[in-house]
Parts: C-alpha cells; structure tokens; sequence
C-alpha cells in the first residue's frame, strides 16, 4: 500500500531517534499537510530548524533543510528569505529553543515581520538534553532542574509573539492534528511573522517526572483542557481556570519586512 507522505521523508534517515508516544511526528506530519494543502513542494520549501529533540525533523524530511545551531533558526531563515522572498520558508523550533537561547532572536522575527512560518513544537521541557525546565515549563511542574515544582512564571509564547509584531499567532494541539495543519497552512497565507504554536506530548522528559500518564493519557489532557478560540472568547473569566484557547489568535495586516527593504533597495536606486 502506498503511503502517501512517504515521499517528503528521507528514507535513509529512518527509523526516527523519537521516543514512541512523543508527539513531535504528528506536529511534523501536520507541517506536511500544510504544505500539500497549499500546493507548495519539495523544491519550494526550505525547512530550518534549530537544536533539540523537535529540530530533529529538519532531517527527515526531504526538502531543502538546514539544522542550525541553538536558538539560531530564526536568523538563518530570515537570510535565506531575504536572498530568496519566492521560498516558503518554515522555521521548526521548541519552547527552549525559541524562547530562551533564541529568545531575542524570536521577537525581533517578531517585530520585524520577515515573511517566516515559525511552528513552535511546545512539550514544555528541554527533551534532548536532559529535561531541565524551559521557559514554558507550566508554573508548579517538575523538571531535573526543577525537582520541587517550577518557580518561574511561564512565557504565554502567543502573546509575546503578539505583543512583539507577530502578524498572524495561532495554537494548536497534537491531539487536534488536522486543526493543527489548518492553522500552520493559515499562517503560510499571511505575508509576516506567522507563528503556530503546537503542543506536543514529551512522555519521556515531561509526562514521566510529573506522572501525566501514557503518551494517550496526555494527548487526552489536550483535547479535554484545550477550547476553540470562538468558545473561549464566550467564557467568563472566572471559567476559564485550567483551560487554554487554540486557534487563530491574532493576526494584522502590518507591512511585512520584504516589503519594506524592497522600497529601501527603490529608494537606493538599487534595482535599476
Ligand atoms: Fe519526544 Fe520527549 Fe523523547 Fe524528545 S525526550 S523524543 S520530545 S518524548
Ligand atoms: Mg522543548
């Protein structure tokens, strides 16, 4: 039987190094619905990841990748972009990558608003390198660094992106994974920042040292905890306790930074 996404993987990069349950697969297979439903292909589509266990999948699929160095996606992405505005250009990072060592790089892709499709696979933990808390480490959840409870408040990543100069910022799940490749391909429509948040599940770093249960017992958590933006925007205040929204859940019109040089370059005389 043909399977029809097997085209898009590297044979010979297979089997995965993922722990079984981990949601990272679904978040990238939800990449590549994304980019079948948009009609983009292998040859226009550069994929650029950063380091960790959700920057693995820079390797295993078959476009033009780059698996670059901590927090430094962004930065490579933005170049080739810059060099090439006719390429899709789809940053894969993690919550460590990006908010914390690629902290500064995410806002300024942020305020910027260079025509990047950023999908931040959030398992809330470092996986990789060993289960130290990151930056989205829910406030009271354990971590090797954080064996008593995480003390530090967690970064809401869509509304720092939001408040940064993000153009388009949705949520979504593993769980929800046709959802999650409808808002990925939503972002690639907006010419900006787009980011999309995915929540994974990390059964072996984060489900294990907070006992969250089988990889199926956390993608449950997911689809029980989780709202469509629509719902949530319904529910007062003192109910949304323990909830969280998914969806679109920003998005402007703001001139993006291709744009923007390109008058630069007009102005300078540059593209006579
Ligand atoms: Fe997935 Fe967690 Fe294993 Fe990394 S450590 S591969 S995120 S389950
Ligand atoms: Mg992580």
């Amino acid at each position: 039987m043909e399977r029809s996404f097997e085209k898009y993987l590297r044979q010979s990069r297979l089997p995965h190094m993922w722990c079984p349950g981990c949601g990272n697969g679904i978040a990238m297979k939800a990449i590549i619905m994304a980019i079948e439903k948009k009609g983009f292909t292998q040859d226009n589509t550069v994929i650029v990841s950063g380091i960790g266990c959700s920057s693995r999948a820079s390797g295993y699929m078959d476009f033009d990748t780059l698996h670059t160095a901590h927090g430094r996606a962004i930065p490579f992405a933005t170049g080739i972009k810059m060099a090439r505005p006719d390429l899709n250009v789809v940053v894969i990072t993690g919550d460590g990558d990006c908010t914390a060592i690629g902290g500064n790089h995410f806002i300024h892709g942020c305020r910027r608003n260079v025509d990047l499709n950023v999908v931040l696979f959030n398992n809330n933990i470092y996986g990789m390198t060993g289960g130290q808390a990151s930056p989205m480490t829910p406030l009271g959840m354990k971590a090797t660094t954080a064996p008593y409870g995480s003390v530090d408040r967690t970064f809401d990543v869509c509304a720092l992106a939001a408040a940064a100069g993000a153009t388009y910022v949705a949520r979504s799940t593993a769980f929800h994974v046709t959802h999650l490749a409808d808002m990925i391909a939503a972002g690639f429509d907006n010419k900006g920042f787009s980011i999309t948040e995915a929540l994974v599940q990390c059964p072996t770093a984060f489900g294990r040292k907070n006992r969250l249960g089988s990889p199926a017992d956390m993608m449950k958590w997911m689809r029980d905890h989780a709202m469509m933006k629509a719902a949530w925007d319904k529910l007062p205040a003192d109910k949304r306790e323990g909830k969280f929204p998914i969806g679109c859940l920003y998005k402007s019109s703001d001139e993006d930074y291709d744009t923007a040089y390109d008058r630069v370059i007009h102005i300078a005389g540059g593209d006579k």
